[in-house]
């Protein structure tokens, strides 16, 4: 079972814009991405976003192959009705995970 990391949201600043709170968590960043039918069935990019809501750091290091999938083709940043910019928060997520695994 995943662990709530409340220094999550702090952490995740070195390495993208902290606007994951912005997110209301509507899924219209889901319904526009255009990879493949098992991840938007799966609420990607949104269950990254939640993930980082609540400080599910474990969680994004476990799915983190996902990450790669992205196309950073910017649909979801251009949808999104508020200003979390999915984008560049799964951008600052995959740094995230890189500098992770650095220091296994
Ligand atoms: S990131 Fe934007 S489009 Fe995606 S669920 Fe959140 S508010 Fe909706
Ligand atoms: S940038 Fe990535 S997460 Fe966003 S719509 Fe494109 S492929 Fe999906």
């Amino acid at each position: 079972m995943s662990t709530v990391n409340l220094d999550f949201a702090e952490e995740l600043k070195a390495f993208s814009q902290d606007t994951a709170l912005e997110c209301f968590n509507c899924g219209t960043c889901t319904a526009i991405c255009p990879l493949g039918q098992d991840l938007v069935s799966d609420n990607f990019p949104r269950r990254m976003i939640r993930y980082v809501q609540v400080g599910a750091r474990e969680s994004i290091l476990e799915n983190a192959n996902e990450l790669w999938k992205c196309l950073h083709c910017g649909l979801c940043t251009h949808t999104c009705p508020r200003q979390a910019d999915p984008g560049e928060l799964i951008l600052g997520l995959k740094r995230f995970v890189i500098a992770n695994f650095r220091k296994v």
